[in-house]
């Protein structure tokens, strides 16, 4: 990956496509995999400079904290072979059911004291069907958002009709977290209790009931650049409106748990690529952040992260969301949000406060 060769004709060319996104325009598929197969790591931290711009442009120095509380775990039926709570493996990971209502109020003080926009209820099953426990979960729904502290997010698995996301939305969930997790291609090597397919249907219902989407994947999982790049696509496609990416942690147990970890510069480079194919969404770093990066964690926002995921993971601990704060601090980043809400992502209008960017206007 690293190597002292600089390449100018690649540096004009990063500069080309990094223009022509700050202008409002868009990269081919085949432009986004020249950036993806960038080797150098001269070409690395300038692909990172433009992204950093696009960041800048895009979503000024706003970061948007999340948070999340594991509302049902272990014992899942589904085989992801990334995950600690599915039931295929026997990894220690704990098993309880359905949250009661204190812990998702002590989570919601925890995030209002530390400038954290949303809470996740996330629940490791394989998808929701109407009935009681459908309305307990919008029970906690409606009382976390009664709260006033933090947007009640969710993520609940797959979806079947759209009663059901029509009840969550009307409970109050803004935004619902379903990954499609890598490409279509490489999706079967992750699981094979459910498809591709399932989880874009899921998207459908709850896009027509009036939910954002959170929607990215994990990288690190064996795939190719390619299926990065297509990742990316495809939830350009869908619309994703955060899109979070996570770095696997092997996880001992899982038929992942001897994959070799990504290299720092190809985990950030992934990073920039992502904001080079989807300038305005939040892209969230994710589970896997602190392992991986170590030292370099700061740098993602170098490389065009706008959002972060703060607090412990799933199964997995993160770095205290004091040190968080004081990173982003250090680096005049500002995680403060009014209304819990999202930035502004539609064409026509960009996170730098203005109503409109003449750049928007000019087509690249
Ligand atoms: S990722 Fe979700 S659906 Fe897959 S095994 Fe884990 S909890 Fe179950």
């Amino acid at each position: 990956m690293t190597g002292t060769k600089v390449d100018a004709n690649s540096g004009s060319q990063i500069a080309r496509l990094g223009e022509r996104v700050l202008l409002g325009g868009q990269i081919s598929r085949n432009e986004a995999l020249t950036l993806f197969n960038l080797e150098s790591s001269a070409d690395i931290f300038d692909l990172l400079a433009w992204a950093n711009r696009i960041r800048e442009h895009f979503k000024g120095n706003k970061i948007h904290l999340c948070s999340i509380v594991n509302a049902k775990a272990g014992a899942c039926s589904e085989n992801c072979s990334f995950c600690a709570q599915s039931s295929f493996y026997q990894t220690g990971s704990p098993k309880y059911g359905f949250v009661d209502p204190e812990p998702v109020q002590e989570a919601a003080e925890e995030a209002s004291k530390n400038s954290v926009t949303a809470v996740g209820l996330v629940a490791a099953w394989k998808g929701l069907n109407e009935g009681p426990l459908l309305d307990e979960v919008c029970d906690r729904v409606r009382e976390l958002k009664a709260s006033g502290k933090t947007r009640p997010d969710v993520s609940l698995g797959i979806i079947k009709n759209q009663r059901i996301a029509d009840r969550l939305k009307e409970a109050g969930v803004e935004c619902y977290g379903h990954n499609l997790e890598s490409s279509r291609r490489f999706f079967p090597k992750t699981c094979t209790t459910h498809t591709y397919d399932d989880r874009l249907e899921t998207i459908g219902y709850l896009k027509k009931a009036g939910i954002k989407i959170c929607s990215g994947g994990i990288i690190g999982m064996g795939e190719t650049r390619e299926d990065r790049c297509d990742l990316a696509f495809s939830l350009k496609e869908i619309g994703a409106n955060v899109v979070p990416v996570n770095i696997l942690n092997p996880i001992p147990g899982t038929p992942f748990e001897k994959n070799d970890p990504l290299p720092v510069l190809e985990i950030l480079k992934t990073i920039a690529c992502f904001r080079f194919i989807l300038p305005r969404q939040e892209i969230m770093i994710a589970g896997g952040r602190t392992v991986n990066l170590r030292d370099a964690q700061s740098m993602i926002f170098m490389a065009g992260a706008s959002a972060l995921m703060v607090g412990n993971y799933l199964t997995t601990l993160n770095q205290p969301v004091e040190k968080d704060l004081q990173m982003l601090k250090d680096l005049g980043l500002d995680p403060s949000w009014d209304n819990h809400g999202f930035s502004d992502q539609e064409e026509g209008s960009c996170g730098s406060g203005k109503e409109s960017c003449e750049a928007e206007t000019v087509a690249g």
